[in-house]
């Protein structure tokens, strides 16, 4: 299996630094748990809305495993723990708070999910330049199932 996965950062970890830092030692930590990485995005910086909020640093990776999503979703969230995240909360929309790691699965090479713990592809991917600015340098051609568009189609249309 394939997938497409965001990550995202806006705290400074203890040990690592710069949420940049996070997100190379998060992508480290993808292959340590036995993940292929095929690819790796640059990291980008955004900026969140409010004036005195955190920059955010975003990325996007290609995987292959032979891990189900529901499987894969355990093993992110795993990891997110690993570099101090508190527990998941349900929050969409709300890009701008402190967050150590966030690990997002916006594709699949199956197609759709859906169940009551994970919806692919993310519901909120064709909405946001943080997640489809790094994805389409990646894997330009990949299709959203929902709309039938490549990543970097609807990266041209925001
Ligand atoms: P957003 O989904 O808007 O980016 P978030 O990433 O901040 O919000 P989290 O707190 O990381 O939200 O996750 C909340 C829940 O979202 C998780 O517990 C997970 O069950 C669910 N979820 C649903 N679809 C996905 C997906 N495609 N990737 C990751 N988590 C998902
Ligand atoms: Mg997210
Ligand atoms: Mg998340």
């Amino acid at each position: 299996m394939l997938y497409l996965i965001a990550l995202g950062s806006n705290m400074r970890h203890p040990r690592l630094g710069q949420p940049r830092a996070v997100l190379d030692a998060a992508t480290d930590a993808l292959a340590q748990n036995g993940l292929d990485v095929l690819a790796r995005s640059p990291t980008i910086t955004s900026r969140p809305l409010g004036p005195s909020q955190r920059n955010f640093a975003n990325a996007a990776a290609v995987v292959e495993t032979p891990l189900d999503p529901v499987e894969l979703l355990d093993l992110l969230q795993s990891i997110e723990r690993e570099f101090g995240r508190p527990a998941p909360q349900r929050r969409i929309g709300q890009r701008w708070r402190a967050r150590m790691l966030d690990l997002d699965i916006v594709l699949w090479s199956g197609g759709m999910w859906q169940s009551p713990r994970l919806t692919i592809p993310h519901a909120a991917m064709a909405q946001r330049d943080f997640v489809l600015g790094p994805a389409s340098s990646i894997a330009g051609e990949w299709r959203d199932p929902v709309t039938g568009l490549s990543l970097r189609q609807l990266n041209a249309r925001l």
